[in-house]
């Protein structure tokens, strides 16, 4: 391993992902932080890295609570309504109490937000999203980072989590490599900030062969967010909580503008409200939940799976009486221009003007992330005039690990973060993380050489794999003694799509399937101790799909734990069809053991503390 040169770099709060969250904890924690060594480290390049690397066209969470728009509470309950009842309400509200100052500082940055000609407010384009000309969205919030930091990595993955040799549970930095020079590179710190993103192909994406790499969720985001602290033994909450996306087709453009500002609206094949026709079968699947107002993502999803199932596709979107308005076909295309240009070019490239054709909608695979309208990911602790007992633990965002931070995507239980969102989490974690460095919590930590020299041997071992098997190439790339990321990513995607509920069987899953889908995991991951990797971009590839396994596994666990279908549109256990408030309604958490590599499991009471704080005020 000598040939890898080592960096060391110590530093008091280190940001893992530059992305919405990593950016908002780079910036905060210089603003509580002023003499603070602060690192932030980037698989990519921040300018145009995560989720937003492309642009967005909304902002989908600001409360407008300066014109008493929404509040925090009616943000809660939003949140609520759409998980079925399953979030954190200590985290959703504090974030949406501290959004609007987020959004507020992108306005003076210089994001070009749209007015209300009118009002001279920001353009709703629904009840929480703004609307923005964000293509230049990401490279604004780098720049505050940049600006923040004592310095930015690019193009490092962070692999795994450094642990304090001094005090049990307490984190100590983290190791990664360089994609480019190969160079190995070890942050000792005292607080570690987790803001990695979510998890896409884990699942088998519609897109394969020619396709391959399409997904709507950001193709780089491999869920490191949640393997780095899964490996360390952070307990996890709400993973079996994937969410599946009704896109249009082939391109996954969003559909947010066009039915929140365009008034654009889905039909069958035969011109028919589809939704109406399932409402009886919904209700007797999850009760008055149906009911609810707006309808539930998940359940909007579930009539369009149940049409689809029983012959009604393709499912179009009505955009030929919208695109009449030329104000409104600008909107239509501009929407894609700024944030998925893909899908304009899929539609040209299948003749599809929706001028005058309806375009096809699909249901997408399913992915795991924490700011979206799904709540996966880590268990944290909530902020200490909020969250009761079981929801706090000293310090605001802070894992079960202690010193360890996450925002964003990291974050469990708080759903419909989304970019401001997330920014604002990062926000909250950093001046949580800066606060437990005054406390003085961080102190004496010791990460030994040998802790670092471990960890590089294990981190560089596939390109050993490789250059000692490649002499047994049989043909192509084929060798008895080792497995190539890609081969070793295919097979983790057959495995959760037939076995987990992915598109194969139309979400549908049971425990049989997934007691066999943990079994083949398990084999999956001895066979990843012999992938090989012909370079630094492969030893990236390489990485990525063993934090997508453990990530997996931690999912597969958590859906054979929760019996019942709580999201009928997102995932089915063909065992328990119903949702099943009685037994059920509860958040659920794990911890895998980093000694045995076992999953344990509970559930945890989920409290109302916004109506619970109101009743409380009235009497
Ligand atoms: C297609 C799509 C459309 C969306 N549309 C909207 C919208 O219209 N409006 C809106 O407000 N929100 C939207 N969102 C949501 C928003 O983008 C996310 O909520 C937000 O980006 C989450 O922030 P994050 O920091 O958790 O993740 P990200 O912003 O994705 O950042 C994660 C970062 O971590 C880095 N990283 C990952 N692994 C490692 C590692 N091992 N080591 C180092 N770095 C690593 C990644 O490269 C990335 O830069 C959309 C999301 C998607 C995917």
């Amino acid at each position: 391993m000598a040939k890898h040169k080592t960096h060391f770099e110590d530093c008091d709060v280190l940001v893992v992902g530059g992305g919405m969250a990593g950016t908002g904890a780079t910036f905060e924690a210089r603003h509580w932080g002023r003499d603070l060594k602060i690192i932030c480290v980037e698989k990519a390049n921040i300018d145009r890295s995560g989720a937003v690397a492309q642009g967005l066209y909304a902002i989908n969470c600001y409360m407008g609570m300066q014109w008493d728009e929404n509040q925090p509470e009616d943000h809660v309950r939003y949140a609520r309504n759409d998980l079925m009842g399953m979030v954190r309400e200590d985290l959703g509200y504090d974030m949406a109490r501290h959004v609007d100052s987020t959004v507020h500082m992108f306005d003076e940055w210089g994001l070009p937000m749209m007015k209300n000609e009118k009002t001279g407010r920001y353009l709703r384009e629904g009840k929480w999203q703004i609307m923005i000309h964000g293509e230049s969205f990401k490279p604004i919030v780098a720049e505050a980072a940049k600006k923040s930091a004592d310095k930015i990595y690019n193009r490092i993955m962070i692999t795994h989590l450094l642990m304090d040799e001094e005090k049990e549970n307490r984190v100590g930095g983290a190791v990664g490599f360089n994609m480019r020079t190969g160079d190995y590179y070890v942050f000792r710190a005292k607080t570690v900030i987790v803001a990695a993103g979510g998890a896409s192909h884990i699942f088998k994406p519609r897109a394969v062969g020619e396709g391959m790499g399409r997904t709507w969720y950001a193709p780089w985001s491999n869920g490191s967010a949640y393997a780095l602290p899964i490996a360390v033994g952070a307990k996890m909450t709400q993973m079996e909580n994937r969410i599946v996306l009704c896109r249009f087709k082939d391109g996954y453009g969003p559909v947010g503008a066009y039915f929140l500002h365009l008034k654009t609206y889905t039909q069958n094949a035969n011109g028919e409200n589809y939704e109406k026709k399932w409402y009886d079968h919904t209700k007797e699947m999850v009760g008055e939940y149906i009911d609810h107002h707006p309808t539930p993502t998940c359940l909007r999803n579930h009539a369009f799976i149940q049409e689809t199932m029983a012959g009604g596709g393709p499912i179009q979107m009505v955009t030929t009486e919208a695109f009449q308005d030329p104000h409104l076909e600008t909107v239509g295309w501009e929407n894609f221009l700024g944030m998925t240009v893909g899908q304009a070019v899929v539609w040209a490239s299948q003749n599809i003007d929706p001028k005058y054709t309806n375009p096809e909608l699909t249901t997408s695979e399913p992915y795991v992330m924490g700011s979206h309208a799904t709540c996966s990911g880590a268990w944290v602790s909530g902020p200490e005039d909020l969250s009761p007992p079981e929801y706090f633990w000293g310090y605001n965002r802070m894992l079960t690990v202690e010193g360890l931070f996450g925002a964003g995507d990291t974050v469990g239980g708080s759903a419909h973060k989304f970019s401001s969102g997330s920014f604002t989490e990062g926000r909250l974690a950093a001046k949580a993380a800066v606060k437990y460095i005054e406390d003085q919590k961080a102190k004496d930590i010791k990460v030994s050489d040998k802790q670092c020299e471990d960890f590089k041997d294990i981190i560089y071992k596939p390109l050993e794999t490789y250059t000692v098997g490649r002499n047994e190439i049989t043909g192509g790339t084929v060798s008895p003694s080792y497995i190539s990321p890609i081969q070793g990513l295919q097979r983790l995607q057959r495995i959760m799509d037939e076995y987990v509920g992915g598109i194969a069987t139309n979400y549908m899953t049971n425990e049989n399937m997934l007691k066999r889908a943990l079994e083949l995991l398990e084999w999956l991951q001895e066979d990843l101790e012999k992938v090989g990797a012909e370079d630094y971009h492969q030893l990236m590839r390489a990485w990525e799909l063993k934090h997508r396994t453990l990530t997996s596994q931690c999912v597969t666990e958590h859906t054979m734990f929760r019996k019942e279908t709580r999201w009928p549109g997102y995932y089915y256990r063909g065992d328990y069809l119903k949702l099943d408030d009685e037994n059920w309604h509860c958040l659920t958490v794990s911890r895998r053991d980093p000694k045995t590599g076992k999953f344990t499991l509970e559930k945890v009471p989920v409290y109302y503390i916004v109506d619970e704080k109101e009743k409380k005020k009235a009497s």
